[in-house]
C-alpha cells in the first residue's frame, strides 16, 4: 500500500522487522533503514504507526483518531520516505527491507536503561513516602507511575520528567526532604545501577501475538528478583550489553525532577 502527499509517503508490507514509533505514548523513536526494490533504494527516515479503519479510513501517526490497538481498526507499521514514490515501486510487488542495526542497538539499550534508572529511582525515594501507594516491579513505592509526566529516549540514552506538585506532596511524597538529600539520592541510584550492571542478568520481551498491538512484556532479571512490566518498546538481550548505566538528576525547577539516563555500550 502507498500513501503520497507532497512531502512523504509512507509505505506499508506485509510484514516488517522496522519497530515504530508509538502514536499514544511516543517514548522510542521509530527504526530508519532502507526499503529496496531491484536499483531502486528508498531511505525510511522513521517508522510510524498506521492503521486502517474497518469503514476504510487509513491514518499516520498524530493523524491517527483513536488509541494503539482500539477496536475496529487494522494496525500496520507504515515506513516514511521523503518525497515521492517512484514508479518501480509499485502496490503488490516485492521489496527488502533493512533496518539501520547500529540505530536500532542503540534505541535498544536506551529503553532498557531508561526501564532500570526508574526503578533504581523508585528504590532511592522509597524513603520518602508518608502514605501507602502502589508498589512497582521491585516492591518499592511506584514514585514513577506517580510523578512521570514524559519519557523519552534515543540512542544509548533516555530524558524522562517528574512532576514534583502539589498532587504528589498530597499523595504523600516529602518534595523537601528530597530537594534536601536530592545529591545523595543521585548517587544511590547510580550505585544501584551499576550492581545492575555488573550483576549481567537476562533480558526479554515477552510476545502475546505477531501485529505490531499485541501486548509485549519486557522482563529483566535483576540480583532482587524477576522485573516486569507491560512495554511496547525493544531492549536489549542482556545486561552485559551495558558498560554501564548512569544517571544525572536536575532539579532547577522544584516542580520538575528531569532524569538524564546515560548508557555506555559494551
Ligand atoms: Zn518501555
Amino acid at each position: 500500500m502507498l500513501i503520497a502527499d507532497q512531502d512523504s509517503s509512507v509505505i506499508v508490507v506485509d510484514a516488517t522487522p522496522f519497530h515504530p514509533v508509538d502514536h499514544t505514548w511516543p517514548d522510542q523513536p521509530g527504526d530508519s533503514g532502507t526499503i529496496t526494490l531491484g536499483d531502486t533504494r528508498l531511505d525510511v527516515s522513521e517508522a510510524v504507526m498506521a492503521a486502517l479503519s474497518d469503514e476504510g479510513e487509513f491514518a499516520v501517526a498524530d493523524e491517527i483518531p483513536v488509541k494503539r490497538g482500539a477496536e475496529g481498526w487494522t494496525w500496520l507499521v507504515g515506513h516514511r520516505v521523503d518525497g515521492g514514490i517512484p514508479a518501480s515501486v509499485a502496490a503488490g510487488g516485492s521489496v527488502t527491507l533493512s533496518v539501520d542495526a547500529d540505530r536500532r542497538a542503540g534505541l535498544s539499550r536506551g529503553h532498557t536503561a531508561c526501564h532500570l534508572a526508574s526503578l533504581a529511582l523508585d528504590a532511592a525515594v522509597a524513603d520518602l513516602w508518608r502514605k501507602e501507594i502502589g508498589v512497582d516491579p521491585l516492591g518499592n513505592p511506584d514514585f514513577e507511575g506517580r510523578a512521570n509526566q514524559t519519557s523519552r529516549i534515543h540512542p544509548d540514552g533516555s530524558v524522562d520528567e517528574y512532576r514534583l506538585g502539589k498532587s504528589l506532596r498530597k499523595a504523600g511524597f516529602d518534595s523537601a526532604g528530597f530537594a534536601d538529600s536530592f545529591a545523595e539520592r543521585e548517587a544511590r541510584i547510580n550505585e544501584v545501577l551499576a550492581g545492575w550492571v555488573a550483576s549481567g542478568g537476562e533480558s526479554r520481551i515477552e510476545v502475546d501475538g505477531p501485529s505490531i498491538v499485541d501486548r509485549r512484556t519486557w522482563r529483566c532479571t535483576l540480583p532482587e528478583g524477576e522485573v516486569g512490566f507491560l512495554c511496547g518498546g525493544t531492549h536489549v538481550r542482556s545486561l552485559t550489553e551495558f558498560s554501564s548505566i548512569t544517571v544525572a538528576l536536575d532539579l532547577s525547577d522544584p516542580q520538575l525532577l528531569v532524569m538524564t539516563t546515560t548508557a555506555g555500550p559494551a
